[in-house]
């Protein structure tokens, strides 16, 4: 059985994201896509049971779990008896990231390899932070996010921003 982590924020899941999920769940058996809770990008929008939420709402795939690790992705594959790394890749700006990582955590786990899928066109551009973004400023958001979430986020900026008022106030 190949089974391949996505790991990610997915904070929150956009469509670029389903893309990736889609195409690594026809690529291999079993895709465990998981939230990872990152020290370096603290807070976040949603919570990460909240973003499992909004991942289970809008993806619906035989093969294709969700999951959340607070830890190293090179030993949670290590759990999961996982090999494959699956990260999506929009720009030169991501790629010399990620091969970086990609290097890191075959050091950490030299059984483990990484796999990148472009970006789809029509995506190259969109992340959680620019869905989020674009957001807070009321705009459609239909072509950035699936149907499924457009309320919860909507609803979650609300309460952000009604947060921040009552803390002005
Ligand atoms: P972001 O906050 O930038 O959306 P994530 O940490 O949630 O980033 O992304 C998880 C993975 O998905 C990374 O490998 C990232 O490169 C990839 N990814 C994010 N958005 C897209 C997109 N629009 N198209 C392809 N891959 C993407």
């Amino acid at each position: 059985m190949k089974t391949a982590i996505y790991p990610g924020s997915f904070d929150p899941v956009t469509l670029g994201h389903i893309n990736i999920i889609k195409r690594a769940a026809a690529a291999f058996d079993k895709v465990i896509v998981c939230v990872m809770v990152n020290s370096k990008k603290n807070g976040g929008l949603f919570t990460p049971e909240e973003r499992i939420e909004l991942l289970r709402k809008s993806i619906h795939v035989d093969n294709v779990e969700f999951d959340v690790s607070y830890g190293l992705v090179a030993e949670y594959a290590k759990k999961k008896d996982a090999r494959v790394l699956v990260k999506g890749l929009r720009a030169v700006s991501d790629y010399e990231q990620e091969v970086q990582m990609a290097m890191v955590n075959s050091k950490l786990n030299p059984d483990l390899d990484t796999v990148f899928f472009p970006s789809s066109e029509k995506y190259t551009y969109l992340s959680s932070s620019v869905a989020k973004e674009l957001a807070r400023y009321h705009a459609n958001l239909s072509e950035f996010l699936p149907r499924e979430i457009l309320e919860d986020v909507k609803k979650k900026l609300e309460i952000r921003s009604d947060e921040c008022d009552g803390k002005q106030s």
